[in-house]
């Protein structure tokens, strides 16, 4: 009888440790979530500032048709919250706060033209880096939590977020790299 106490509560014990784990991860997945609605809300304020800095044509629409897609990734991340039954709050992410901060101090430090839409590529390539970091950690989070619906979201925005990056990478090994290049040797 003793043992059979003891065995039901170690079993006891584990279910608790069980609920606590799935709790801890919620609470990490819900502060992530608040983190990455902070820093979409500041994107759709940052690359409106970008877009007016860029000047190669293949790089404003590679940030028109981003910030689109941005404003439509914030309702996303709005439908995961309602998804885990929690009303949309955006918590400051010091990150993406940062990465903004040096973006600004690239554009005022270059001028116009490639030099300055090199700039704006790496500024906003350190940006997608951190999204899709972001990104990846939810949708992993939100698959061990069970919650299908929102993984299918986030990772909806990570592909997005990927192709993003890719698009800019392209933009910078095709064109805008070379005649930042040119550039400068014609200055010295
Ligand atoms: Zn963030
Ligand atoms: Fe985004
Ligand atoms: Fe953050
Ligand atoms: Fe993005």
């Amino acid at each position: 009888m003793k043992t059979k106490g003891k065995n039901d509560a170690k079993k006891k014990k584990q279910i608790q440790n069980g609920t606590m784990q799935r709790s801890a991860l919620m609470k990490l997945f819900e502060d992530e979530l608040k983190d990455i609605y902070w820093a979409e809300k500041a994107l759709t304020k940052a690359l409106p500032k970008m877009l007016k800095n860029a000047s190669a044509p293949e790089l404003v629409e590679a940030i028109e048709n981003h910030l689109a897609e941005t404003e439509k990734q914030v309702q996303m991340v709005e439908n995961v919250f309602e998804l885990i039954d929690k009303k949309p709050v955006a918590k400051k992410c010091e990150a993406m706060a940062g990465l903004l901060k040096e973006g600004e101090e690239i554009m005022k430090d270059t001028e116009k033209g490639p030099q300055r839409d090199a700039g704006i590529i790496s500024a906003a390539q350190k940006v997608e880096h951190y999204e899709i970091a972001s990104y990846g950690t939810l949708r992993t989070f939100a698959n061990t939590l069970g919650l299908d619906e929102a993984a299918a979201i986030l990772d909806e925005i990570l592909q997005q977020e990927k192709n993003a990056d890719a698009s800019l990478t392209e933009i910078a090994e095709s064109s805008i790299n070379v005649e930042a290049l040119e550039e400068a040797e014609a200055e010295e």
